[in-house]
């Protein structure tokens, strides 16, 4: 549509003969969006100025925004029916601000913790730690297919790192192939051993020398959002822009290594071998056997009591120190047996999902459930749940939950 200084209008779609309009200075021209536009983007509760940012359109089919993962931390966006609103500047001025100030790349490092609001998250983390692992190795095809994804390759393959009986390429060596010419060296401190030597079974030490991923595994200690790592030095050294570049070659690359991998979770990833399952009932049982006898002390008055606090109190603190206890202790023995390919392991080891204590919760016990800090309190007269005699104070009554299957489930009790 055309609009004349006068305020006519004359729509582009109902005209005959587009040659009839002349164009003069002063007139606008309403359009579509295009790709390559500037415009704002945001979501609610717009809270710190990274909630309203620059982005560059790419016009797509259907009604649905979509945008890149890294920038949905910023956003604290989801995909579970999260709406945002995108504003289109009508102004060359508006649109320079748009530009230079407001863009996704200058608003990498957040100004609230001096380090960076967004980095690699979800499949693409675990991905890059997949794909920096150091026992795998790419043979010609698979390598020469990863080839094509790295965003501006420069047509040079690189020396093979075994030559006989087949030439085999690592990842790391791929991976070096989106990184800017950074150097970093950190220790990856989410590796359970204690390694600080140069070369560790557990590939703990992150050596980047001039953009070549020389040792280390990449995880979030390394491309997550922490400060004085890949993202913040990149930030740093080369400027928003390539930071901006770097993070999308990492996803286009990983993700169609996952494309090809595949990754997937089940039932057989939650399941630990008989002896720890064995501890672990012994745990359980252990700690309801001492709940037990804390219950006997306390009716025989023999509870040592503590400075300040009555006889109950001094039971309950007692009854939940011992209760919380349980799902560590089984926990940890349960986390120990899994393989390090278990595909929770990975997730949680990777950084992208889950505290390790999810998995002691899957795998062993969900242990002694807390509000306030004590245990779960009566809501209905003297019990909890209808279904509990009043008074019980043992441990199912009052928020323990032990594992699947029940307190007396006859396989585990036998
Ligand atoms: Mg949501």
């Amino acid at each position: 549509m055309i609009e004349r200084e006068d305020g006519r209008k004359t729509n582009l779609a109902y005209l005959a003969d587009r040659f009839m309009i002349q164009l003069e200075a002063g007139h606008k021209v309403i359009r579509h969006i295009r790709d390559g536009d500037y415009v704002l983007f945001n979501r609610q509760p717009s809270l710190p100025n990274m909630s309203i940012m620059g982005h560059r359109i790419r016009v797509m089919p259907y009604s649905t925004f979509r945008l890149s993962l890294s920038v949905t931390s910023p956003y604290n966006a989801d995909f579970d029916g999260d709406e945002m609103n995108l504003h289109v500047p009508q102004s060359r001025q508006t649109r320079a601000e748009v530009q230079e100030v407001m863009l996704v790349p200058h608003c990498i490092v957040s100004p609230q913790g001096n380090k960076p609001g967004m980095g690699i998250v979800q499949g693409t983390l675990l991905g890059c730690m997949l794909f920096t692992q150091r026992d795998t190795f790419l043979q010609r095809d698979f390598f020469m297919n990863l080839l094509m994804h790295v965003g501006d390759w420069d047509g040079v393959v690189p020396e093979p790192v075994i030559y006989k009986p087949k030439p085999l390429w690592t990842e790391k060596q791929i991976f070096s192939l989106v990184l800017p010419p950074v150097n970093l060296i950190r220790f990856n401190i989410t590796h359970p051993d204690d390694e600080n030597t140069d070369i560790s079974p557990g590939d703990a030490k992150l050596f980047i020398s001039k953009g070549e991923l020389v040792c280390g595994i990449i995880d979030k200690k390394t491309v997550g959002t922490s400060a004085n790592r890949l993202i913040y030095v990149t930030w740093k050294e080369f400027g928003p822009r390539v930071t901006d570049k770097m993070i999308s070659q990492i996803q286009v690359l990983v993700h169609n290594y996952v494309l090809h991998q595949g990754q997937s979770i089940g039932i057989g990833d939650t399941i630990a071998d008989e002896a720890t399952m064995r501890n672990v009932i012994q745990t359980i049982q252990n700690a309801k056997d001492e709940v037990k006898e804390l219950v006997r002390k306390a009716q025989e008055k023999e509870l040592t009591l503590l400075p300040g606090k009555g006889m109950m109190e001094a039971f309950e603190t007692e009854v939940n120190r011992a209760l919380n206890g349980v799902r560590d202790k089984s926990g940890s023995s349960a986390q120990y047996s899994l393989l390090k390919s278990n595909n929770i392991k990975r997730m949680v080891s990777a950084g992208c999902k889950g505290p390790f204590i999810n998995i002691s919760q899957i795998c062993a016990c969900v242990g002694q459930q807390n509000v306030e800090g004590k245990r779960i309190a009566y809501g209905f007269t003297r019990r909890t749940l209808p279904h509990f005699v009043l008074d019980d104070l043992g441990p199912e009554s009052r928020g323990f939950v032990a594992y699947p299957g029940g307190a007396d489930n006859a396989e585990y009790t036998q």
